[in-house]
């Protein structure tokens, strides 16, 4: 099932009409209300395939949003990528040479022998991203999955998802080996730094329309809790009713496969809960994988890539759950 191509749902916006800013970073537009409050920036296209950030931003930019506090930088990054989507390749369109989402440190960024599409793309960025304070990066994902926030590590990532209210699950994880991603870079990163935060969202399968309303939904209201817009300056209908509950999540460790023989126990979309530790997830060389603790939760299990040492999953620790107090009715 994993292996067939998903549906697309939806269509790419031709966003060439956004190449020329005032920034002068091609599709990178930043609008200062030339009153105060934080920058704050929404960003699409980080991986050149996943669509449904580029929808939200498009949409944004041709409204003519502008912030009413503060400043407001409207982004497309890998343009390169999305230049080369193919719908009969869709997922070659993620990156050119490598994952921009693997950059993000300054010793990488500086070292000049190092070269590539999205180095390149990423120091005509940098000088943006090194001023915003508030980043949202909109993202989607390869398998069918409700959802998440990515959080990062850090405990002002997990308070400003749970200000933020959606999407349900919140993942709290260091990120990967390979390099650093965006919404950990410098500031954001930075425990002590309580001035720059950054969430990620992964809003669904890349192709399905619901990635869109999730993208709109936690756009509008990022924006909001920042305080650079009012809520009548939005497209009508963004927001979604809020879920009753978030769970925090301590993302622990890998499953990864050590052979072709691995199979889960059950067609897993991600998220399932499992409230016993023993519980049999899957089977790897005919041996029982289980979950490790009480209240575990499978993030993004995909067999897509399917080889030894590649992870299949990775296993999660539900550490809170918020209740939302009731806003009556
Ligand atoms: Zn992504």
């Amino acid at each position: 099932m994993s292996m067939d191509a998903y549906p697309i749902e939806v269509a790419f916006p031709d966003i060439t009409m956004h190449e020329h800013s005032s920034s002068g970073v091609a599709y990178v537009h930043t609008f200062d209300s030339g009153t105060p409050g934080p920058h704050v920036m929404i960003n699409a296209l980080t991986h050149g395939n996943e669509v449904c950030g580029a929808i939200v931003v498009d949409q944004l930019l041709r409204g003519g949003l502008k912030p009413r506090r503060g400043r407001l930088t409207l982004s497309f990054a890998n343009v390169a990528a999305y230049g080369r989507f193919d719908p009969a390749k869709p997922d070659a369109a993620r990156f050119v040479d490598q994952d921009f989402n693997r950059v993000w440190t300054a010793k990488v960024l500086d070292d000049t022998s190092l070269m590539s599409s999205e180095l390149t793309r990423a120091r005509a960025m940098r000088p943006v991203i090194d001023s915003v304070d508030l980043l949202l990066d909109l993202h989607s994902m390869h398998e069918k999955s409700k959802p998440l926030i990515v959080a990062g590590p850090l405990q002002k990532g997990i308070d400003l998802s749970v200000q933020v209210g959606t999407p349900a699950t919140v993942i709290c994880d260091e990120g990967h080996p390979e390099g650093r991603r965006m919404r950990d870079y410098e500031g954001f990163g930075d425990p002590s730094n309580m001035e720059k935060n950054a969430l990620l969202i992964e809003c669904g399968q890349h192709w399905e329309q619901s990635a869109v309303a999730v993208a709109r939904d936690t756009t509008a209201r990022f924006l909001l809790l920042s305080g650079v817009i009012d809520e009548a300056d939005l497209p009508p209908d963004w927001l979604a009713p809020l879920p009753p509950v978030q769970h925090i999540v301590r993302v622990t460790q890998p499953v990864v496969a050590t052979s072709m023989d691995f199979r889960f126990a059950a067609p897993y979309t991600g998220l399932e809960i499992f409230a016993d530790a023993g519980s049999v997830i899957g089977w790897s060389n005919g041996e029982a994988v289980v979950t490790p603790y009480d209240d575990c939760m499978l993030v993004m299990p995909s067999l897509r890539q399917l080889r030894p040492g590649v992870t299949v999953v990775r296993l999660g620790k539900i550490e809170q759950t918020v209740t939302r107090a009731s806003t009556g009715g």
